[in-house]
This record gives structure tokens, sequence and C-alpha cells, in this order.
């Protein structure tokens, strides 16, 4: 009983921020028309800075709606129109191509596409979407990143992705694996040739050892091996003047 309740109550609270943050954003665009700050140098300086703060904290508050709204649930965002508008039924990494010097692509992505607030200038398919989650139970998207055919995760020079993402991908992909929500594809083994008695040699009852006497060697054919004569003829011949006999 409990839990409904508290559910009922998050959802309620959830529905009046949400509320609120538009009426917010209704009421800039009402009150405080979005101009361009193209006239820095003029002597209106200060009003027009005063204009163009809102406009930018209005794009805040729209990217921080956009996160809130799929921060729980990442997996409705591969559902919603939003993404099937932007991706179609494509994975969100194909349309990516990577700026590069010259025509020799670089042997590895790049460390992070986001350091502190600054993002890069062309940030890889999962930093450059904020909707774009990485979790466990987002199979969508993590099949996306694993090859139908071998079943390992595509590397990160097809991807784009930056190495960063890449290692929260594999981390992803191996916790789905063992909550048995992605496949795991294990290699065929035939097993019908296999001899699974104990009835022969390697696994029988093993034999006593062997007693040595006084005077034998440990090796039985240690004592009966013969040299051959003529080998034994022409290296005495050899050696003549330094045998004692
Ligand atoms: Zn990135």
């Amino acid at each position: 009983m409990a839990a409904p309740l508290r559910s009922i109550g998050r959802l309620l609270c959830r529905t009046n921020i949400l509320y609120q943050s538009l009426r917010e954003v209704r009421g800039g665009h009402v009150s405080l028309p979005v101009v361009r700050c193209h006239r820095v140098g003029s002597p209106c300086v200060q009003v027009y800075r005063s204009f163009c703060t809102p406009a930018s904290s209005d794009e805040d508050v729209a990217a921080t709606l956009a996160l809130s709204r799929y921060k729980d649930r990442p997996w409705d965002y591969l559902e919603s129109e939003e993404y099937i508008d932007r991706y179609g039924s494509k994975p969100v990494w194909l349309d990516y191509r990577r700026n590069h010097k010259g025509g020799i692509p670089p042997q590895k992505t790049r460390k992070t596409c986001i350091r502190g607030d600054k993002t890069c200038g062309n940030p890889c398919p999962i930093c450059r979407d904020p909707n774009v989650i990485i979790h466990y139970q987002n199979v969508k998207l993590l099949q996306q990143f694993v090859s139908p055919y071998t079943g390992l995760v595509l590397d990160s020079t097809r991807t784009g992705v930056c190495m960063k993402q890449q290692k929260q991908l594999n981390t992803a992909i191996e916790t789905a694996r063992d909550h048995g929500l992605i496949p795991v594809q294990v290699p065929h083994v035939d097993f019908s040739g296999e001899d699974y008695s104990n009835s022969h040699a390697a696994v029988g009852k093993t034999p006593p050892p062997t007693v040595v006497k006084a005077g034998e060697p440990w090796y039985q054919w240690y004592g009966s091996m013969v040299p051959d004569e003529r080998e034994l003829a022409r290296v005495k011949k050899i050696y003549k003047s330094y045998l004692k006999q």
C-alpha cells in the first residue's frame, strides 16, 4: 500500500516541477523576447545583455528538462518520436563521421568529448545527444553496438564513440549479459565422438610400481643396449693412443 502511494506522490512532484519550468519558459518568451547579441559595441549594451541572458537560460532549462525526462527511464527515448525523427531505424552511430586532418583517420578515438563544461566541436554519437544514456537495461541502445553476426562489441573506431563512453558501454553490455538481457554467443562444440567411459587405460587402475633389484639398472633397456661394432671399432681406432687397453 505504501509503495503505490509513494510512487503517486513522486509522479505528482515531477509533473509539478515540469509544469513550473514550462511556465517559466513560456514566461521568459513573453516578457523577454529573444534578441541576438550583435550590437555588443553599441551604447545600449547593458539593455541587450540583460535581454540576452534569459535566452541562454531558457536553453539550459530545456536541456535539463530533456535530461530529466529520460534520466530515470533512458530506454523510453528509443521509442519516442523525437528519436525516430532524428535517427529513424538506424543505429545512433551510423551517420557519425569524425573530423580529422589528412587522408588517414586516427588510429584511436578521442579520450573524451566533454571536459568539465566544455564540449568538443564534433562530439561522438553518445556525447552529442544528451538523451542517449548508457544503462544496462537500455537494451535497444546496447544492441546497436553489438555485432549481430559475431556477438562481439563493435570497435570504437567503427562507431566513433570516444574511449570514455566505450568503457561505460563495455561495462553496460557485460552487465546486461549477466542479467540475461542480451544473448551471449557460445562457440559450438561437437561432443559426439568423445569417450566418457572410465574403463580405458588412462583412467584405469594404477599398475604396481616396478621393483628394482640390487645390481640392476633403473631402466630395463639400459643394460641390454649393444653398441654398433663398426662404430665402436672406428672410435677405438681414432682414440687408440689414449686408451689404456
Ligand atoms: Zn564522447
